[in-house]
């Protein structure tokens, strides 16, 4: 077993040396990279890498039993025995519309979580490279409203919190909303923090959260595709244009253990049963097959095909796609 607790790593002398940082900004040196789905281009919004002690995710997770060359074990999955947990989120342009999927952690806001707390990472730079600027976004859809995927949806005016895409409508469905500002979520929101309040209730104020079917279509290549599981009113998004496919899964594959085992959810899926229905059902589709699955905290958010391991759950083959 790699040592998993072990926040620090050996140099050549046996004397132990700084651990890589929990979290670092996106490498700004590394070309942007984009995926053509049809007639759809897809831009991963890469925010900040990640990486989380695997039983903070997997609170009863053997560790002793995992295999450590395991594939999904290894760098890029994980570095120093902690799980790779990128964020960011995605940009989807088809003939007519600049959708984005989810919102990373955003900027300058307040977490208890010290990793996320006054973030001032250059994705909206990122979004400018790739050619769109906040004012063309039209729709932003939420797969769900984690902390970690509603953050750059609200920026700070000088006096409040207001939509930080100012022509965007933004999506969610309406259990999702009620789940979150409802009584069930205290418990999630105070080790969370109260972020619904800056970045999800400044936007229905606006009136531009738009609470919607959970299969919605949004244009004639993507629509919304019913998820619940990982959160009461989670979806993915679909995208399919002159034959090929692709799925933004959210989180309902938080890491590439989940397609090893199928069944495991983690510990902030809201019903983990049924995190793991969902889970299950989504591979089943698309296992190989030529569809693209674009999970949310992938290394690099780098998408991938998923194919059946003869050995017992999923694999991954990663697409790095063209550069920008
Ligand atoms: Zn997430």
């Amino acid at each position: 077993m790699r040592g998993c607790g072990d926040t620090g790593i050996r140099g050549d002398g046996g004397a132990a040396v700084t651990a890589p940082p929990r979290v670092r900004p996106r490498d700004a040196a590394t070309p942007e990279r984009q995926v053509r789905v049809g007639a759809v281009t897809i831009i991963p919004l890469l925010q900040l890498h990640y990486r989380v002690h695997p039983l903070r995710f997997f609170p009863d997770l053997d560790l002793a039993a995992i295999d450590p060359d395991a594939w999904y074990w290894r760098p890029p999955y994980t570095e120093d025995g902690f799980l790779v947990i990128d964020m960011g989120g995605f940009l989807v342009r088809t003939p007519d519309r600049n959708i984005l999927v989810d919102a990373g952690v955003g900027n300058g806001k307040q977490r208890p979580n010290a990793l996320f707390t006054g973030r001032d990472d250059d994705w909206f730079a990122v979004l400018r490279r790739a050619g769109t600027a906040p004012d063309e976004i039209d729709t932003v859809v939420f797969t769900h409203l984690h902390v970690d995927h509603v953050g750059y949806a609200t920026h700070f005016d000088g006096t409040a919190w207001v939509p930080a895409f100012p022509n965007a409508r933004f999506l969610t469905t309406a259990a999702e909303l009620e789940h979150w500002i409802g009584g069930a979520a205290a418990g999630d929101r105070a080790r969370l923090g109260e972020y619904i309040d800056d970045s999800v209730l400044p936007l229905r104020d606006a009136g531009v959260l738009e609470l919607v079917e959970p299969d919605l279509r949004i244009s004639p290549e993507v629509r919304l595709l019913p998820a619940a599981g990982h959160t009461p009113g989670n979806v993915c998004v679909e995208v399919d244009s002159d034959g090929r496919r692709a799925v933004f899964a959210g989180d309902m594959v938080h890491h590439a253990l989940q397609l090893a085992f199928p069944d495991r959810s983690t510990d902030f899926c809201v019903d983990r049963r049924g995190a793991s229905t969902a889970r299950l059902d989504l591979l089943r589709g698309i296992a190989d097959r030529d569809v693209l699955l674009f999970p949310a905290h992938f290394p690099n958010s780098t998408p991938g095909r998923v194919v059946t391991d003869p050995a017992g759950g999923y694999r991954y083959e990663m697409v790095e796609g063209d550069p920008l």
